[in-house]
């Protein structure tokens, strides 16, 4: 089977990291891309697992090469997505990338053939219930969030695939099936 890029988007709270890393787990035939990072490692983090930590050079350099399919700044420290390392990967499996609207369409531009899949919430209520229901942010981080959040969902027409997240299970079976091909709207 031809394997695929996929970007998957959407808001903070969606639950698509929760569904990337589940379908990863259940297909051996999908990866999760690995982005590079001018950051310092963290506690626990690996160079190759959550991220390839590079020295600001060495960033530079790979970009001069025209090797991130995408790159951004945040924090004061670069981080890009390997074109080298997400074309060697498709040889053998498809590449999922959990990304920003903006990283998502630059993806596209550089890789015409990019799947792009939007997760959105049932409605916005539900979603502030979720984000407030987690507990991990603060009431003006939640602010932040919701505030980006009707920009990312006006992006949604740039979207090859639209897909709520109204059931969790439901949901990763809708991302699959656009995986394999077979995703009926
Ligand atoms: P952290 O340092 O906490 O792992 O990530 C900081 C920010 O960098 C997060 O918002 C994350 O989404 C973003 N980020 C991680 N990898 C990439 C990437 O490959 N490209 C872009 N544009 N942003 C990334």
């Amino acid at each position: 089977m031809k394997h695929v890029l996929m970007a998957v988007s959407g808001p903070s709270g969606v639950g698509k990291g929760t569904i990337v890393k589940t379908l990863v787990k259940r297909r051996a035939d999908v990866v999760e891309s690995v982005s590079c990072t001018t950051r310092a490692p963290r506690q626990g983090e690996t160079h190759g697992k959550e991220y390839f930590f590079l020295t600001k050079d060495e960033f530079l350099t790979r970009l001069s090469q025209d090797d991130f399919l995408e790159y951004d700044e945040h924090f004061g420290n670069y981080y890009g997505t390997p074109k080298s390392f997400v074309e060697e990967t498709l040889k053998e499996k498809s590449v999922i990338l959990e990304i920003d609207v903006v990283g998502a369409l630059r993806v596209k531009e550089k890789f015409p053939e990019t799947v792009l899949v939007m997760i959105v919430p049932p409605s916005v209520e539900e979603l502030k219930s979720r984000l407030q229901g987690r507990g991990s942010e603060t009431a003006e981080e939640i602010e932040n969030r919701l505030s980006r959040l009707s920009y990312e969902l006006s992006q949604q027409d740039k979207y090859d695939y639209v897909i709520v997240n109204d059931d969790l299970e439901k949901a990763i079976q809708d991302v699959e099936s656009v995986l394999d091909g077979t995703y009926r709207k």
